[in-house]
């Protein structure tokens, strides 16, 4: 699996999948979660909706999957990431977990190339090099015959420098 490092706005890379920040809710928020439902249309929510209808709020760690409406891309992949607490290894287990799952869900739907936000860096408060670490070493872990490339896209600089020092 190739990763590539990108900085700029997730909505406008092309991806077979876009991973989002989501919240629990499903219902869209501000952040990155915000800019993928305002850029991808009224169809992503629709379609959290009917699985929040179906299966309830999205468990912290977990994924679901919508279409992308108008981004360029097939799937925006959901995913909760942890709200930081300071219990580092609960929130450790909880960010990794996203990752995994995203990337096992992505698989399953033969995507070929798929971008993540980083996830939990924002409102949610996780320590950026931490977050990076868990990002990096789980992409790195995660075997696959079928994803082709992994896009970490970062919006700000700090995450750009951080995520430059992992990937060295
Ligand atoms: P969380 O609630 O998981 O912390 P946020 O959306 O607040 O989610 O932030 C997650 C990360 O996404 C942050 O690093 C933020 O800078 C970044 N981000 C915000 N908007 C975008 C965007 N349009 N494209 C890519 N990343 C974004």
């Amino acid at each position: 699996m190739k990763i590539e490092l990108l900085k700029g706005d997730i909505t406008q890379i092309n991806a077979d999948a876009v991973v989002n920040a989501a919240n629990s809710s499903l219902l869209g928020g501000g952040g990155v979660d915000g800019a993928i439902h305002r850029a991808g249309g009224q169809q992503i929510l629709e379609e959290c909706k009917k699985i929040r209808n179906k299966q309830g709020k999205c468990k912290t760690g977990e994924v679901v999957v919508t279409t992308a409406g108008n981004l360029p891309a097939k799937y925006v992949i959901h995913t909760v990431g942890p709200i930081w607490n300071n219990n580092e290894e609960e929130c450790s287990e909880l960010l990794a977990n996203c990752y995994k799952n995203s990337l096992k869900l992505a698989e399953s739907l033969g995507v070929k190339t798929i971008s993540f936000p980083n996830i939990s860096t924002g409102v949610y408060g996780f320590p950026k090099e931490q977050a990076a670490k868990i990002a990096v070493r789980e992409v790195n872990n995660f075997e696959s015959e079928i994803i082709e490339k992994v896009i970490f896209v970062c919006f700000d600089e700090e995450n750009e420098e951080i995520y430059k020092k992992f990937l060295k």
